[in-house]
């Protein structure tokens, strides 16, 4: 029988790579849209599988519409991506982080559990979780955790009851521990995005600055289009269980400009950043770098895109989008 996959936060950016990658699976594929009056398809249609979703409306803050929609799908796996996931808004908005990203995730918990106990479960966590736990060495699932702001705080909260209801229920739940991936349909609040395309724009003459924060932070960043297999090869496996997902090394946003600026032929980058304290963190995080190896050994999964490889990946494809 065909398989069947719902996910959540469909039209964010893993959303559309995980789609992609199942839909050439041949699942069919639910996605958990909210409602708008004019929702943004633009990454689902990057990839050109905006027609190939069959579209469910629900709210991770809403039990009953997430209720309906298992009842409904019955869906063979259940990938939770959706979540507030831009850890800079999750100060400002710390009530909604929450509700969407732990309580949502117990009423999809619970939904499941009532309504269709077969389905395997996949939760998007994160390597915030273990803040500055472990900042002298590289973060393993043995790591424990120290969360940095209300968005790893809620996503832990998340993890755990994955794991609860795994261990109280017997349900298949998965964690995924992945570490920051990028790509061209990475949201543009985040850095990495923010960077491209305030190159690509410089470099087309449609703007001179890019305001950054931190920008000796340093996160091991991998390419999304790559992580959403691991999701995907998690939800085969015999037992449920909990990996990180990262390609192990670690570069600081300083290292993305230098290498997104020259890409272009900029080589005075300095010139083009101004350092902005109002984009600095209540609580930041240094450094992140995860060992993936469990996920190497038990999952035969290795991260394909290398650092500097994704740079530029993302540049020329603001570059282009622009041009
Ligand atoms: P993203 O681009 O921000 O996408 C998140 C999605 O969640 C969006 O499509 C958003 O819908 C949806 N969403 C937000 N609130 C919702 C609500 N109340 N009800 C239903 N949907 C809601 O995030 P991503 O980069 O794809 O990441 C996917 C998941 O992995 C997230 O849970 C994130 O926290 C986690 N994660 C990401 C990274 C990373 O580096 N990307 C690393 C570790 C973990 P709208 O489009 O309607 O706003």
């Amino acid at each position: 029988m065909k398989k069947t996959a719902l996910i959540t936060g469909i039209l964010g950016q893993d959303g559309p790579y995980l789609a992609k990658l199942l839909l050439e699976k041949d699942y069919k594929v639910y996605g958990l849209i909210r409602r708008y009056s004019n929702p943004n398809f633009e990454n689902l249609e990057f990839l050109g599988i905006s027609d190939r979703i069959e579209y469910v409306s629900g709210d991770m803050t809403d039990e009953a519409s997430l209720i309906n929609i298992i009842k409904l799908t019955q869906p063979t796996e259940v990938y939770n991506l959706a979540a507030q996931s831009f850890v800079g808004s999750s100060w400002d908005q710390s009530k909604l982080t929450t509700e969407v990203n732990s309580l949502g995730v117990l009423y999809i918990l619970n939904a499941i559990k009532l309504f269709s106990p077969l389905t395997k479960f996949y939760q998007a966590s994160t390597s915030e979780m273990f803040g500055n736990s472990s900042n002298e060495g590289i973060q393993t699932e043995e790591t424990s955790f120290h969360p940095r702001s209300p968005y790893a705080i809620a996503k832990l909260y998340a993890y755990w009851m994955t794991i609860n209801f795994k261990e109280s229920y017997g349900l298949f739940c998965a964690n995924g521990i992945l570490f920051n991936h990028e790509s061209p349909i990475r949201g543009k609040e985040f850095v990495t995005r923010k960077i491209s395309d305030g190159v690509a724009k410089i470099k087309l003459g449609l703007s001179d600055k890019i305001r950054l924060g931190n920008i000796d932070s340093k996160r091991d960043w991998g390419f999304a289009g790559n992580y959403v297999e691991a999701m995907w090869l998690m939800l085969q496996q015999e037992k449920a269980d909990n990996y990180i997902v990262s390609t192990g090394e670690s570069h600081s946003i300083k290292n993305f400009l230098e290498i997104a600026f020259d890409h272009v032929g900029i080589s005075d980058w300095e010139k083009h950043v101004t350092i902005d304290p109002n984009f600095k963190r209540p609580a930041e995080l240094h450094v992140l770098q995860g060992k993936s190896d469990k996920a190497k050994n038990v999952l035969k999964w290795i991260p394909k895109v290398k650092f500097e490889e994704l740079v530029k990946m993302m540049v020329d494809a603001d570059l282009q989008r622009l041009r």
